[in-house]
């Protein structure tokens, strides 16, 4: 069992039948994780969040993201790079040498791409170099798009 401080809460509010929800829910509920669909910025810890339907690049933030529970999405980069959903680490951390250093540190056998935007919101840095993302995967919406986003509506935030 794990122990419920350990318990990370996903949020996921879209089409329940998505192929990559079922990928992702089957993750989060056998690592015995938390998954609710609806709102609540005081219960949720990481929000997934659909954006582009036809493209199937996975977004993945670091900072209390991977790093709340590395070994769990470890596996999980690993099963969507074998379900042909290609990852890459999204942090808006500065790009400099210690902050590439830690991360692959980490994710070294996974081969993943990581983009650091320097405090730059995400979705338009990953848009300027041609990246359309399918899911974020991010405990900080705030630095994927402003509030205004009509992503955010999509998925049933604010
Ligand atoms: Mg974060």
């Amino acid at each position: 069992m794990r122990d419920a401080d350990d318990q990370i809460t996903f949020f996921y509010s879209c089409d329940p039948e998505l192929e990559i929800f079922k990928l992702i829910g089957e993750s989060i509920v056998n690592e015995e994780h938390f998954l609710i669909n609806f709102y609540d910025e005081f219960v949720v810890d990481i929000y997934m969040l659909l954006d582009r339907p036809k493209s199937k690049f996975i977004a993945i933030d670091w900072d209390n993201t991977i790093s709340a529970d590395k070994e769990f999405f470890l596996k999980l980069i690993k099963k969507l790079q074998k379900a042909g959903y290609p990852p890459f680490v999204c942090t808006l951390r500065a790009p400099d040498k210690e902050n590439i250093k830690e991360i692959k540190g980490v994710l070294e056998e996974t081969n993943i791409a990581i983009y650091l935007t320097d405090g730059k919101p995400k979705r338009k840095y990953m848009k300027e170099l041609g990246i359309n993302v399918h899911l974020w995967i991010d405990d900080f919406y705030p630095g994927i798009c402003a509030d205004t986003c009509k992503m955010l509506a999509r998925n049933k935030i604010l």
